[in-house]
């Protein structure tokens, strides 16, 4: 391995030891004799690095100090020349510092034979060199790819254990971690509805007020762009994140993977990372791979809710149906009686209803009790739970409210609907509804049946005292209308 240019240096040799090996050495071979310090210096500089020899009297008389930072310099090799009766010298080649020993007189034949094992030692390390080097290499690659699979089995396992469309995004939203740098995970997901495009729009619950414009648009953008469609319509959702540092969309820092399932995606993650840009091909690939595992779990989570919500509410009116309102009193009742607070029912029915089918035909009908199901959609709290108990009767459930407070907000209903003016084929026409409440006192222990009872008795009474009013069931005198 040897070049003609490799240099030769004696470590302060003496001048006999220096002429010989001059006379001695092969053409073409450069030898200078330095002092220790200079010698130093020299290999410090020739990285390339080349021969020293270095007679036992000169390495005896080092520091191991001195010792060591000469044979730091991994490219220089060493040979001994036992230039005294040393009994050490053998010690010192079994060290292992030096590659071999000549001794003296120096001649032609042992330097010769000294630098041959120099350079078939030199050979055998630069092989060792470079196989250990791909051994390092191998190893740091299956390390990598063990992190992937460990990566991938992690996200798979979590992404297959719900249902949840944000708990999926959350957790895989820690998963990427283990890949790369996550400042933050958003989702966007499209999808026709009665012919034109509506995306859900999953962002961090810890984004400040003041990006979230830019994140809506930037996510809106990205539908347009893989849905091919311009969004017309779109409804937020909150993503519970762990450490998430979100900042405003920086484009170098974002990664968008498209989801699919079939031919076309229905939505994108896009993750926010400062690794965004210099993510090689095996982390791509990796990237994608696990875009398609939550393609498929997404896509399940999404219709998951899509045939449930359609399980609980009524296809007419889009609110609740009577099923979900069933489970949920009994829920509502569970929690009054554990923080022991006021739950009131309201039972709602629309007056002479048949009369409308009747007039202006069973659709028209249908458009009320459409209308109607809004009015209470708009006019009640978020906390308020309405339901079509069937045909053209309402249910609402009123947590924490007492019988007094239901009957206030029963009157703004029966009046908002008195005041309604429907409009059907060029007809226009009122219709007006009879309210019954019924409430339960803090650590009452009503069953959910007697307070439906209760509140479909005041129903009966606002019924037969003329209709178009709201009635309590404990407060004794009935509140007519107009
Ligand atoms: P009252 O004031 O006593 O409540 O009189 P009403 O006519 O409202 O009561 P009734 O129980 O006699 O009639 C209810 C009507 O509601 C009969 C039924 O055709 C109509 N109805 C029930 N469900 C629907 C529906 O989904 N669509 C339409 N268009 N009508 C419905
Ligand atoms: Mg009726
Ligand atoms: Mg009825």
């Amino acid at each position: 391995m040897d070049t003609p240019t490799r240099p030769c240096l004696g470590l302060a040799l003496s001048a006999e030891l220096a002429a010989q090996l001059e006379v001695h050495l092969p053409r073409g071979r450069i030898f200078e004799n330095r002092s220790f310090a200079s010698a130093r210096e020299f290999m410090r500089e020739q990285t390339q690095g080349g021969l020293v020899f270095v007679a036992t009297s000169s390495w005896e008389k080092l520091t191991p100090d001195d010792r060591e930072s000469l044979t730091a310099h991994r490219s220089w090799q060493f040979l001994l020349i036992a230039d005294q009766h040393d009994a050490r010298a053998m010690e010192y080649v079994a060290s292992g510092v030096f590659l071999t020993l000549a001794t003296c007189p120096l001649d032609g034949a042992k330097i010769a034979r000294a630098l041959g094992q120099a350079e078939e030692v030199s050979s055998m390390y630069d092989d060792i060199f470079l196989m250990a080097r791909e051994i390092s290499l191998e190893r740091e690659l299956l390390a990598r790819k063990n992190e992937q699979l460990a990566f991938l089995n992690q996200l798979l396992t979590r992404a297959s254990q719900t249902l949840d469309p944000a708990v999926i995004l959350a957790n895989c939203a820690e998963d990427f971690a283990m890949l790369l740098e996550v400042g933050t995970v958003l989702g966007v997901f499209w999808a026709e509805n009665e012919g034109q495009t509506e995306a859900e729009l999953f962002l961090p619950g810890a984004l400040p007020h003041a990006h979230q414009a830019e994140w809506i648009n930037h996510l809106l953008s990205v539908a347009a762009r893989l849905g091919k469609h311009e969004v017309l319509g779109y409804q937020v959702s909150v993503l519970e994140l762990k450490d998430c540092k979100p900042g405003t969309p920086e484009l170098e820092q974002l990664i968008t993977l498209p989801l699919t399932l079939g031919p076309e995606p229905f939505g994108a993650l896009v993750i926010c990372s400062q690794d965004a840009s210099k993510l090689g091909q095996d982390r791509l690939r990796i990237l994608s791979s696990a875009a398609n595992h939550l393609a498929l779990a997404m896509r399940n989570g999404l219709e998951f809710r899509k045939t449930k919500a359609r399980a609980d509410h009524d296809g007419l009116t889009r609110i609740s149906n009577r099923h979900h309102f069933d489970v949920r009193l009994r829920e509502e009742m569970k929690r009054h009686q554990r923080h022991q607070d006021e739950v009131s029912l309201m039972m709602l029915d629309l007056d002479y209803f048949k009369s409308i089918n009747d007039t202006y035909g069973h659709q028209a009908g249908d458009m009320v009790l459409r209308e109607v199901g809004k009015i209470l959609n708009n006019t009640l709290r978020e906390s308020d739970f309405p339901a079509r108990y069937g045909g053209e009767e309402f249910v609402v459930i009123l947590p924490q409210t007492r019988e007094d407070q239901a009957w206030i907000l029963a009157e703004r209903l029966r009046s908002l609907i008195g005041q309604t003016v429907f409009r059907f084929q060029k007809k226009r026409f009122r219709v007006t509804a009879s309210i019954g409440i019924a409430g339960i006192k803090p650590c009452a222990l009503t069953p959910p049946e007697t307070l439906l009872r209760n509140a479909d008795l005041a129903l009966y009474q606002a019924k037969t005292n003329g209709r178009n009013m709201v009635c309590c069931s404990a407060i004794e005198d009935t509140q007519a209308a107009h």
